[in-house]
């Protein structure tokens, strides 16, 4: 059976009209037996590909995932769109009855952790009823390149190999090719398996911008999305510190989230930021891996994450559910300076790869260019030169040649001597005698006072700008020195284009920017949405589990009236019409 021929089943189960992006040759290939690893970006909607399967074949689909969490989430989704679903986890009471039900025929979908999937107890279950397909799920585990390596997931492929005739479907939003090979030899996925879609995220706003008060700028960022979301804090007393300062400048709801924090009140905080509407989150990179919240719609970085796949991937956990989801990521000079330092404590073969690493974000941060094109292309796609949706897009930069303001500036770090900070580097340049000028003679210099009025607010910006292109360095004490790009500049064999500090560029756009999905102020959604907080409460799943906001959105829109008009809606499977059909009719008869 094809993709194609499910389409009844898609609509009447998930409530979806179409299959998105390259959902339909994944479940084809699933349909037809053969084996696949579906490679797709967060959000795309992987699930569905051996779900809607779970459904039209006959037998059940053994899911294989790595986290609680995640199998849980799924789980109450599953369910609600009318999914005979189960779980094996160490948290669940009910496995005797779920291994009958698996035995009598009566279960579509079964979750499983990779270390207990690989136990004689399961394989001995599998062999009592053969399942209809094993889909891996975060297939990305089972590599070394990956980077959350699970050696459980190694141990996957002795279990796959005594059922052969099961196809198998392995699934990752993991962008690099390595990781991808490596997946396809480790599960015995041919080559011609692979099905690969764009990791565009379109409804992903990207910003990033130097950081000049990081809680005033994310307070300032917050303040145009009341939705939920998720500021990225460098140090564990950094989210805390942030919590309080959000806090006290939204009026939000603020919670911070490390691993130092006791495991009640991680899960605590997790719980809650999921079920919430407006919830948000001050954490380390420990918190995400296992939240599928649909309806993340900030997603901030208070410091310079560890690569372009890190930013992608957390950038990533905003607008999972198609709606506009806004980022901003603040750096400075000291996130470069200090990444830099710890190159030299690594062993010797990697340090090489993690420079490269570290270098792609320098182009990230300092592009004037498109800055998805800037993503797209370091995954290996040819996107267009523009985005529309990003901070370089929405409000181009100025761009200003700094070439000849660098010599000057790195001839005064030469001859101060190497070893001054950049206010004292500013201080000489711009003709700023004092004390310690005067005392160490920095006023005779011939760079003293080089640099003139208005040129002299661009000094901050290149020194940014030339630690995280590696011509300059910071020494242990704060100092600037030369890197080993300096020689080249100082000669003028490069040039150096900076954007127009932020201060000066227009702040068109900056707050309020349009991405707001909801509607502000609209009295039926409110409604529609206080009335799928009552249900969600009453069934205790998060409300999104019950429709998204895009389903109420259009509920408010078209304003429904029959379960037929009501089923139109994208979203609105039958299940959940029966479900809960009636009490939303309700509310939009009341208007
Ligand atoms: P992934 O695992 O790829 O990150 P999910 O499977 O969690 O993505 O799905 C993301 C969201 O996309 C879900 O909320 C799901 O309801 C939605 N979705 C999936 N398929 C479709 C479709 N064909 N049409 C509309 N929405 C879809
Ligand atoms: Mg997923």
């Amino acid at each position: 059976m094809s993709a194609d021929a499910l389409l009844p089943l898609l609509k009447s189960t998930f409530g979806f009209d179409h299959f998105r992006g390259r959902q339909a040759d994944v479940v084809d290939r699933v349909m037809a037996g053969q084996r696949t690893l579906a490679v797709m970006p967060t959000g795309a909607g992987k699930s569905l590909t051996y779900q809607l399967p779970a459904v039209a074949l006959p037998g059940c689909v053994v899911v294989v995932s790595p986290l609680i969490a995640l199998m849980h989430d799924q789980l109450r989704g599953a369910r609600a769109a009318g999914i005979r679903a189960a779980s094996l986890t160490s948290v669940d009471a009910d496995w005797a009855d779920t291994r009958q039900a698996y035995r009598d025929g009566t279960l579509d979908l079964l979750y499983i952790a990779p270390e207990r999937a690989t136990g004689e107890g399961f394989r001995s279950l599998m062999q009592a009823r053969e399942p209809a397909l094993f889909a891996i799920d975060e297939a990305h585990c089972v590599s070394e390149w990956g980077h959350d390596f699970r050696p459980d997931y190694r141990l996957l492929r002795p279990l796959l190999d005594a059922f052969p005739a099961v196809p198998r479907l392995a699934l990752t939003a993991t962008a690099d090719k390595h990781t991808r090979e490596d997946i396809l030899v480790q599960l015995g996925i041919p080559a011609e398996g692979l099905v690969l879609a764009g990791f565009d995220r379109p409804n992903i706003r990207y910003r990033v911008t130097p950081r000049i008060s990081p809680a005033k700028q994310i307070a300032d960022f917050i303040a145009a999305n009341p939705g939920p979301g998720i500021v990225y804090c460098p140090t564990r007393d950094g989210t805390e510190r942030m919590a309080e300062r959000l806090a006290a400048a939204t009026g939000r709801s603020v919670a911070a989230y490390h691993a130092g924090l006791d495991p009640e009140r991680r899960a605590r905080v997790q719980h809650d930021f999921v079920a919430s509407e407006d919830g948000i989150v001050t954490a380390t990179v420990a918190f995400g891996m296992g939240i599928d919240k649909p309806d993340v719609r900030f997603v901030a970085h208070a410091g310079l994450p560890k690569s372009i796949e890190a930013y992608y991937q957390e950038t990533g956990r905003g607008g999972r559910d198609g709606d506009p989801a806004e980022t901003l990521m603040l750096w400075g000079a000291e996130d470069f300076a200090r990444a830099r330092m710890r190159l030299s404590e690594l062993p010797e073969a990697r340090i090489a790869s993690e420079r490269v690493r570290l270098n792609a974000m320098a182009a990230l941060v300092e592009t004037v260019e498109c800055r998805r094109a800037l993503l797209l292309r370091h995954f290996g796609e040819t996107p267009p030169e523009r985005c529309g949706n990003c901070d370089n897009c929405l409000e181009p930069p100025a761009q200003i040649d700094a070439s000849v303001l660098a010599q000057k500036l790195l001839s005064a770090v030469y001859r101060t001597g190497q070893s001054f900070g950049a206010g004292h580097v500013e201080a000489v340049l711009t003709g700023r005698s004092d004390e310690r000028i005067a005392s160490r003679g920095h006023d005779k210099l011939s760079v003293f006072g080089i640099v003139g009025g208005d040129e002299a607010r661009l000094i901050k910006p290149l020194v940014r700008t030339l630690v995280a292109r590696e011509a300059l360095e910071t020494t242990e004490h704060g100092g600037l020195m030369f890197g080993p790009a300096a020689r080249a500049m100082m000669k003028g064999e490069v040039a150096v284009m900076i954007a127009e500090p932020p201060a000066k560029r227009s702040q068109r756009g900056s707050r309020g920017a349009g991405a707001v999905a909801n509607p502000v102020g609209d009295p039926l959604f409110d409604a529609l949405r206080a009335m799928r907080r009552e249900i969600a409460i009453d069934a205790g799943v998060p409300p999104y589990v019950i429709f998204h906001d895009a389903v109420l959105r259009a509920m408010a829109n078209d304003r429904p009236t029959t379960h037929a008009e009501l089923s139109r809606i994208p979203g609105v499977g039958a299940k959940k019409l029966e479900a809960w059909g009636d009490p939303f009719l309700a509310v939009i008869r009341q208007f």
